[in-house]
């Protein structure tokens, strides 16, 4: 294992000696190898540079208790790069083939891969885009996917504390736009939004359906669990946000290891002020928990206050972190090892 401090590391890139890239050309994808080379090289032209034709994927890989090496429902990850890549008009990466290559680029840096028990995991960053010249506006014909990994620390030091979101006054995601995908474009719209929001003190933006500005959508790059006072979990349904792989294995988690009742619907922004609890999930923190919402000069407090988290927000994330590092059993087919 490599020599580093694993606890203090942060959420940032650190190039690993191994990634794997596979070219797209005539019409089909090439065999695809692992390469020391950390360097993309493409046309000043390229449809990524030019029209942002480009998806990704971001998953983690885990050392468990019993020390194997594990990805967490990676088949999810495949799935939704293949519809990111057909809304974008791109070859889809196949399923399969996406599988082989996370699981050969983990394996390649396993020296990477942190101990258990450091809250440090692996990232692992699959991505493609259109590398040939286009000018006219049109989908490339020739695409690169690639995998790298980076150890991140846990996004948590010293526990989770919970943050301040402000409803946000421009929007993420239009009805039938590209919301439901993981394209970098949706990331490169929310940039000012992230950047107000912190300068003005809040942690997040939360945005609001762009439609009728009524309805909860979602961070930007986390969905929400609420938790209602009888400890039901509600989160909510939008064909505008990202379908988020924690979210539903929460939505699992909570059904089937906490017992508790599960709401998937459409969610008032003035019914936010009567949950209990309030948290955003995804990849990278598993849950935050969310103390407080800021709406146009009104503040609304979630009753489990700013000093931590909610007590089933709490247990859902320690019984889904359970899973993830093996110290509790999985659903079949949550959990990949890397051998
Ligand atoms: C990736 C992402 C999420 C979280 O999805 P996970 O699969 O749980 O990591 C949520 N919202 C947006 C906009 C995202 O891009």
């Amino acid at each position: 294992m490599q020599n580093i401090d694993w606890e203090n590391l942060d959420f940032s890139y650190m190039k690993t000696p191994l990634r794997f890239v596979n070219n797209y050309k005539d019409g089909k994808w090439d065999k695809g190898a692992l390469t020391e080379d950390d360097k993309v090289t493409i046309t000043e032209c390229a449809g990524v540079l030019q029209y942002s034709q480009s998806v990704f994927e971001g998953l983690k890989a885990y050392r468990t208790k019993d020390n194997r090496v594990v990805t967490f429902r990676a088949d999810l990850n495949a799935e939704r790069m293949v519809n990111s890549a057909i809304r974008l008009e791109m070859p889809p990466y196949p399923a399969e083939k996406f599988l082989e290559a996370v699981d050969m680029t983990v394996k390649a840096n396993e020296d990477y891969v942190p101990p258990y028990g450091s809250g440090a995991t692996l990232y692992i960053r699959p991505y493609m885009f259109g590398s040939n010249a286009v000018i006219g506006v049109k989908p490339a014909n020739e695409y690169q996917f690639r995998v790298f990994v980076t150890p991140v620390g846990p996004y948590f030091k010293g526990g989770a504390i919970p943050i301040t979101l402000r409803v946000c006054d421009y929007d993420r995601a239009a009805p039938h736009g590209t919301g439901n995908i993981k394209a970098g474009l949706n990331y490169a719209m929310s940039l000012q939004a992230i950047v107000e929001a912190h300068r003005l003190g809040f942690d997040e933006n939360l945005y609001l359906d762009a439609a009728e500005r009524k309805y909860v959508e979602e961070t930007g790059g986390a969905n929400f669990i609420f938790v209602k006072k009888d400890g039901t979990i509600v989160t909510p349904r939008s064909d505008s946000i990202l379908p988020s792989i924690t979210r539903r294995s929460i939505c699992f988690v909570a059904e089937h290891y906490l017992g508790l009742k599960v709401e998937q619907r459409r969610v008032l922004f003035d019914e936010v002020s009567e949950f209990a609890e309030c948290g955003v999930c995804g990849t990278a923190a598993v849950i935050s928990p969310v103390g407080a919402i800021f709406d146009h000069g009104k503040l609304i407090k979630f009753p489990s206050g700013m000093d931590k988290p909610g007590e089933i927000t709490e247990k859902l994330y320690e019984t889904l972190t359970k899973i993830q590092y093996g110290e509790i059993e999985a659903p079949e087919g949550w959990l990949r090892e890397i051998k």
